[in-house]
């Protein structure tokens, strides 16, 4: 059988390392004979590529060739799988999506708000640029996983002008949520829970969750009420202590999020939100809570960006790795499962971000939905939901209908879409805020964004 050839578009990401990692832990699986990193930032990618050999030579024993290019016809010829973390315009860009809105008293935020627009802006010419690339070179039946963010808008993006595109988009949140609640409820085996999840990306909740036969989604809330946030007790102590907790869903501006899922569940407790709800629930309380000189933008550079990149200068100038500076952690794995489930046709159940088609009978056909599937070689096959409680199903047609007019407003050039996609999203009061956001950041991002007329 002809070997497999794995490309990273966002080679110079501070998760390559550890995604790396997971991918050739599952070679045999993957029956892979080549890694690529890929990137448009070749210094950045290089140093991140010095860890990326000392991976595989020295900690895996591994013979996969790694291949390190700018070049994308090198990149992508004969790729099987080509795994998208392309972040457009950098952390310099990700800090003014945090720090416009919030000028504005606006949450600040990457993904979400008027952050998440200002990012899918950027992002959906990159993004269709890659699946044109792919296409050319790749192999016929090759797969693009997407988990460039904001996933929400890429998606919807590539729906609609790649509408054929082998691309599926995921995200690692959820995977992430259950770690918190694995290790809460202390459960180590992760493999045996199982859950339901409706909603759109950063923008969903758990409807159950279960580990052989307990309810953890009963446990969890309980585990909450009593804790006031979900966060495992050991973390709980760490943080009390002023301690680093070795996770990067649990340092500094991440704590309010997580104790914000008490609030949400105090109000509303038949399901568990995901984290990212708090910044369309709770919006004036992070506005309050959020630092206007240090957003999480600069905690990234500050902290894992820094760790990764004195780790590069410390193992050239000593030969001394520190591997806690590229964990991946349970991201990477996830990822890696994906590609092995689609290749051996394993039918594995993952969260998709997918064309709703019928799956929540009560959402539009054609709206970019997150639920579970199946995911085998013809790609997911997707769990019908039931109809979402009329609460969850307004909120998500908010959210929806501003995602749609930030993809309708780059498609069509138009300023009065974008105004509109500003002015529907729960993140900002009123129109004449969305358009002194919108103005604020369309100077900021006049080299990334098509021209808004
Ligand atoms: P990063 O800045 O460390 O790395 C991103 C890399 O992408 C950089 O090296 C940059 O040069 C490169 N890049 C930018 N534009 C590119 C293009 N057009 N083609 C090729 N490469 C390009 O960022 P990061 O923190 O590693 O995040 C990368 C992306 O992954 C972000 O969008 C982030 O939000 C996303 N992410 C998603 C999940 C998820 O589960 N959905 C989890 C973590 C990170």
């Amino acid at each position: 059988m002809k070997k497999n050839k794995i490309c990273l578009v966002g080679g110079g990401s501070t998760f390559t390392p550890g995604i790396v990692k997971s991918i050739v832990e599952r070679s045999e699986d993957l029956n892979l004979e080549e890694v690529v990193l890929y990137d448009i930032d070749e210094e950045r990618q290089k140093k991140v590529s010095v860890i990326v050999e000392w991976i595989l030579r020295k900690q895996l024993k591994s013979n996969v060739t790694l291949t390190v290019t700018t070049d994308a016809e090198q990149a992508f010829t004969g790729a099987k799988f080509i795994f998208a973390q392309m972040r457009v315009g950098g952390y310099k860009m990700r800090e003014q999506d945090e720090k416009i809105p919030l000028s504005f008293g606006c949450v600040g935020q990457e993904t979400c708000g008027a952050g998440g627009l200002a990012y899918g802006l950027r992002t959906i010419g990159p993004m269709i640029e890659l699946i044109d690339q792919v296409e050319k070179y790749a192999l016929a039946d090759h797969w693009i996983l997407n988990y460039s963010n904001p996933a929400a808008i890429v998606s919807e993006a590539c729906r609609k002008i790649r509408p054929k595109a082998r691309i599926i988009n995921v995200c690692d949140m959820p995977i992430a949520i259950i770690d918190m609640i694995a290790g809460s409820l202390n459960i180590t085996d992760t493999s045996e829970i199982k859950y339901d999840y409706f909603g759109l990306n950063h923008f969903g909740w758990f409807t159950s969750i279960t580990y052989r036969d307990r309810d953890l989604l009963e446990e969890i809330k309980n585990y909450v009420n009593e804790h006031k946030i979900l966060l495992p007790p050991q973390y709980i102590e760490r943080l009390k202590e002023n301690r680093a907790t070795g996770d990067r869903h649990a340092v500094s501006s991440w704590i309010h999020v997580w104790e914000s899922v008490y609030t949400m569940l105090q109000a509303f407790p038949d399901y568990l939100p995901n984290t990212y709800l708090t910044y369309y629930l709770l919006q004036k309380e992070t506005v309050e809570h959020q630092n206007p000189d240090l957003t999480r933008a600069n905690e990234v550079m500050n902290t894992r960006e820094k760790a990764l990149f004195e780790g590069v200068d410390k193992y050239l100038s000593t030969g001394e790795v520190d591997e806690s500076s590229f964990h991946a952690g349970s991201h990477g794995d996830w990822i890696s499962d994906l590609a092995v489930a689609l290749l051996n046709d394993t039918k594995t159940r993952f969260l998709v971000i997918t064309e709703n088609k019928g799956a929540i009978p009560n959402m539009p056909y054609d709206a970019m939905v997150e639920v579970p599937a199946y995911v085998g070689k013809n790609g997911p096959e997707v769990i019908a939901q039931e109809p979402v409680p009329l609460f969850y199903q307004g909120l998500m047609m908010q959210q929806l209908n501003s995602e749609k007019l930030i993809v309708e407003a780059y498609i069509e050039n138009s300023y009065e879409k974008a105004l509109q996609s500003f002015s529907l999203n729960k993140t900002i009061p009123s129109i004449n805020v969305a358009r002194l956001v919108l103005e604020a950041l369309i100077k900021e991002n006049e080299s990334y964004w098509p021209d808004l007329n």
